[in-house]
């Protein structure tokens, strides 16, 4: 490869740009096997350059572009510039203004920070071929004269003639004559100072024009001339063709139409074969206007056809590739919105399904907890029901075994008053029915009377202790009323009961504030009565004082009925409210020890408590409670 490169190089140097293209084909086709990127960068860039020589602007622009694939930015910006100037140039070539405009920028941009002014020099100059091609003369020559007066200052020559002799074609194509004039001498002068034959060429065929527009007809033709010869002798076909068009235009001006179209069609031939396009538009118009001017119409109609036809395949080109480009462009936008809008779609309805299905997990969500709550709340309930039924269940079963538990009390002491308190007198009566029996055998009825005395007292007192044990019993059977009563009443009730043994006793009972509670009023009589009764019973003094009192107690009625009688010794405290029990120096006394058992269980009924407190000799005070009305 290396080889094929250096021998590239030799034939391009000897402008031999066929066989440099030929060399520069294999390299590329080898190109992996160079050094680095800016060896390959380079190697396409030298090629370009020979195509570009050849007018293969394509192939060239090809070159120039992959090579600069090879070089990223900040890497050989000096080689990178000068391939995106190439590039630049060829776009021009090509027509693509646009394209070349922003190579162009790109490549100063480089240069402006590489601080490279002649590389700057050298953009301008770019820039004005690219302004004058869109026609755009004014601007061109603008940076025509910037890019001349850096090359002055850096004394580059060559540049220097390059912009002299733009700005001299230019200025004679806006017919600023003077100015045409001017940079023309000038860039023949610099073109012959450095021997260039290209440039002596062009600044001669400029010149040409220049006497032509000013009607120095015969100034005119030599300086066609000498560039014509000057063009084949480096053979320089573009400059050819504008000298032999230049000289046909002096020869149209003489009016010698034959040797003018002679020319141009000669002109016509080196451009056609040489693909110099630009060139043939330029013939064809000089071809048409001669025609017109000799009167051929026809002929002239002709050359504008193909001149237009010529122009317009060139347009046709340019727009055919702008317009590829716009409509790929164009399609790709159309794809790209095209995906973007489904996308959206796609997101939104994604988004849709994602917020029913939230709304279907929410909503089935809050059935669920609402489901369980209620499930909860429904077992709550019915524990709770369950709980109250339960409670009460209990409570009734409560207060059947506490009234099972007095029962079973009261049956205790039933069968053991009549299995032992009932038992005495019996045996009595049973005794003296014996005696009665055997003092009769034995015919001693002196004891009769006695023992049938004895026998009738023990039966009485059976019969005593069988009545108040029936009363006793008739007393669970009385249903415990609830009626509000005022015990004032009730106490009086009570003493109207006890009226004989008050006067016979001569005793006093004083009454003092009394509550009204909700109890039965029968058994709250019998209460009173018993009390207070024994309060007179057991009472030795001449003037038996009985006080009835009540304290109100937190949620009960505290009641005493306090004597000044006999007193009870304490260790019969508890002993005095059992069945049949009395106290035995009571013997005399009449009673059957039921009264305070009656009395026991009548306030126990109401769920309230009966207690002594006394001293033998000191009187005694007999409490007990009942449940306060509630406010
Ligand atoms: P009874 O009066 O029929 O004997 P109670 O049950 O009423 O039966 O009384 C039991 C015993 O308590 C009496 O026998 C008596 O000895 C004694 N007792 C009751 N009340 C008093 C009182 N106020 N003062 C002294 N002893 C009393």
């Amino acid at each position: 490869m290396p080889l094929h490169y250096e021998m590239a190089q030799i034939k391009a140097e000897k402008k031999r740009f066929e066989e440099a293209v030929e060399h520069y084909g294999y390299c590329i086709q080898h190109l992996s096997v160079a050094e680095d990127d800016i060896m390959r960068a380079t190697i396409l860039k030298d090629a370009a350059m020979s195509h570009y020589a050849l007018a293969d602007y394509n192939q060239s622009l090809a070159c120039l572009l992959q090579a600069e694939t090879y070089l990223k930015p900040g890497k050989a910006d000096s080689l990178r510039s000068s391939i995106l100037d190439w590039t630049s140039v060829m776009y021009t070539n090509l027509g693509d203004y646009v394209s070349a405009l922003d190579f162009q920028h790109q490549a100063m941009n480089i240069r402006q920070e590489l601080g490279d002014s002649l590389g700057i020099a050298s953009c301008y100059y770019t820039l004005g071929d690219i302004y004058s091609r869109q026609e755009e003369i004014k601007t061109a020559i603008d940076y025509f004269e910037r890019s001349l007066a850096i090359a002055q200052r850096h004394q580059d020559q060559f540049l220097e003639y390059t912009c002299l002799a733009s700005l001299a074609n230019f200025n004679e194509t806006i017919d600023q004559l003077d100015m045409c004039f001017y940079y023309s001498k000038q860039a023949l002068a610099l073109a012959n100072a450095l021997e260039y034959d290209y440039g002596k060429a062009y600044a001669n065929n400029t010149l040409g024009n220049y006497y032509l527009k000013t009607g120095n007809v015969d100034s005119a033709e030599l300086c066609f001339d000498t560039a014509l010869e000057l063009a084949q002798d480096f053979g320089d076909k573009g400059e050819q063709c504008v000298s032999l068009v230049g000289l046909a235009n002096v020869h149209k001006q003489s009016r010698r139409f034959r040797a003018a179209e002679a020319y141009l069609m000669l002109a016509l031939g080196l451009a056609q074969d040489h693909n110099e396009r630009l060139a043939e538009i330029e013939i064809y118009e000089a071809l048409a206007e001669m025609n017109f001017d000799r009167g051929n119409y026809k002929a002239a109609y002709e050359s504008l056809r193909l001149k237009h036809g010529l122009k317009d395949s060139m347009i046709s080109e340019d727009t055919r590739f702008n317009l590829a480009n716009m409509q790929a462009g164009y399609q790709t936008e159309i794809a790209v919105r095209q995906l973007q809008s489904e996308k959206e779609a796609a997101i939104l309805a994604n988004q849709e399904q994602l917020v029913q299905t939230y709304k279907m997990a929410i909503a089935g969500g809050l059935a669920f907890i609402m489901i369980v709550a209620w499930l909860i709340y429904a077992r709550q309930r019915s524990r709770r029901k369950h709980f109250r039924a339960m409670k009460h269940r209990n409570s009734i079963i409560a207060q059947q075994n506490e009234t099972l538990r007095a029962y079973n009390e009261d049956l205790e002491h039933f069968t053991y008053a009549i299995s032992h308190d009932l038992r005495e007198p019996l045996n009595h009566v049973v005794t003296m029915g014996m005696l009665i029996e055997e003092n009769v055998k034995r015919n001693r009825y002196e004891a009769l009377t006695e023992c049938a005395s004895i026998a009738k007292k023990s039966a009485e007192r059976m019969l005593t202790m069988l009545t108040s044990l029936l009363n006793y019993a008739r007393l669970k059977d009385k249903t415990e009323a609830t009626d509000a009563i005022a015990m004032d009443g009730v106490a009086q009730e009570a003493l109207s009961n006890l009226n004989g043994t008050l006067e016979e006793r001569k005793g006093q009972v004083e009454v003092g504030e009394l509550p009204t509670i909700r109890a039965n009023k029968e058994h709250m009589i019998l209460l009173l009565q018993n009390l207070i009764g024994n309060g007179l019973k057991y009472n030795d003094s001449k003037s038996p004082v009985i006080k009835l009192s009540s304290e109100r107690h937190n949620g009960h009625w505290q009641f005493c009925v306090e004597d000044n009688g006999q007193g009870i010794d304490p260790k019969y405290f508890g002993h005095v409210f059992g069945m049949f029990n009395r106290v035995q120096n009571n013997v005399a006394v009449k009673g059957s020890g039921m009264g305070l058992a009656m009395c026991k269980k009548i306030v126990e009924r109401h769920k309230g408590k009966i207690w002594v407190e006394s001293e033998p000799g000191h009187g005694s005070k007999f409490y007990f409670t009942m449940p306060a009305i509630a406010a």
